[in-house]
């Protein structure tokens, strides 16, 4: 019996050793405190587990085998390196793998129980051959071809509402007609070359609340309920909120939990099995950032519990 009144539990890497040992990448946003404290937060509405590692094979799915042999041996130039953001260590591979296992098992509890959390994950600047923007492996697009290869989903959303434009997303999924990947973003923002997802909304620097929920409301509702997805890989980026060290929108916690609260509702509501994984955050205000975080739970939990779905 479950200490919790709801069935649903979270997925983290964070616990294991690449994350907790050794230095640190170059830049740190979330000093390791702060983790601990997000990880006591989560614990505290719903069980945490450690996933497996991501089984290789699933990675060779989407991602170039070279790719893959290279960085696993660290066969990996400067360029790349600054690509990535940080230096190449085996944790860098460590974290990918840990990260996107955590992100396969969150969206098999989606298919179990409706609701599939991953508290890390969404590292949507990866793309099929290369590493961008500390993403090496792309864990939403590795798991969304898991479940159409398996037969699981048949039209999948992804949508990415990271400030960040899902440019590896929308490049590795741009020849799957069963998926429809949807990025709301700052038009400004890194990346600076943008790829073309299947609906891209480029909101002005300083966007504040209302604005963004208007824009959601107005520019991708209608295009996400026409498309009726059977799976929904939500990507819950806190790096929206004002005060974020790589972000140029304005939004504030009470306006991320509105959009989170209409996200989680609609698609609790329409039946959608849901992974939930967090995707950025780089807050000045690290408290900010973790009550937000926790926000995102507390959004998910209340929408699928009043809306259970049915056990396949
Ligand atoms: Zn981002």
């Amino acid at each position: 019996m479950s200490a919790f009144p709801h069935p649903f539990r979270a997925f983290t890497a964070f616990r294991r050793a690449a994350y907790t040992a050794g230095p640190a990448p170059r830049r740190q946003f979330l000093p390791r405190e702060f983790l601990e404290l997000l990880l006591s937060g989560a614990q505290a509405r719903l069980p945490l587990c450690d996933a497996p590692d991501l089984p290789w094979a699933l990675a060779e799915a989407v991602h170039d085998p070279e790719y893959l042999r290279r960085w696993r041996q660290g066969e990996v130039t400067r360029s790349e390196e600054r690509a990535l953001g940080f230096a190449w260590t085996p944790a860098v591979v460590q974290r990918g793998l840990g990260s996107s296992g955590a992100t396969l098992a969150a969206t098999r509890d989606a298919l179990q129980r409706g609701l599939g959390i991953n508290l890390g994950g969404g590292t949507h600047h990866a793309f099929a051959d290369r590493a961008e923007g500390f993403s090496f492996l792309n864990d939403v697009v590795i798991s969304a071809r898991w479940l159409l290869d398996a037969g699981y989903a048949r039209r999948i959303l992804v949508l990415d509402l990271d400030v960040h434009q899902g440019n590896g997303t929308a490049s590795m999924l741009r020849a799957e007609p069963r998926v429809l990947t949807v990025s709301v973003h700052a038009q400004s923002n890194y990346p600076f070359r943008k790829e073309r997802s299947g609906l891209d909304v480029g909101l002005p620097d300083g966007t504040g609340d209302q604005a963004y929920l208007q824009a959601l409301e107005t520019q991708v509702a209608p295009v996400v309920t026409a498309f009726r997805p059977d799976f929904l890989f939500y990507l819950a980026g806190a790096d929206v909120l004002a005060g974020d060290q790589l972000g140029r929108l304005a939004l504030s916690p009470e306006g991320v939990r509105a959009r989170d609260h209409r996200v989680l509702l609609w698609a609790a509501r329409a039946g959608l099995p849901t992974t939930v994984v967090m995707a950025g955050g780089y807050n000045r205000d690290p408290q900010t950032l973790i009550d937000v975080r926790l926000g995102t739970l507390d959004a998910a939990l209340n929408a699928f519990s009043r809306f259970p779905q049915c056990q396949p």
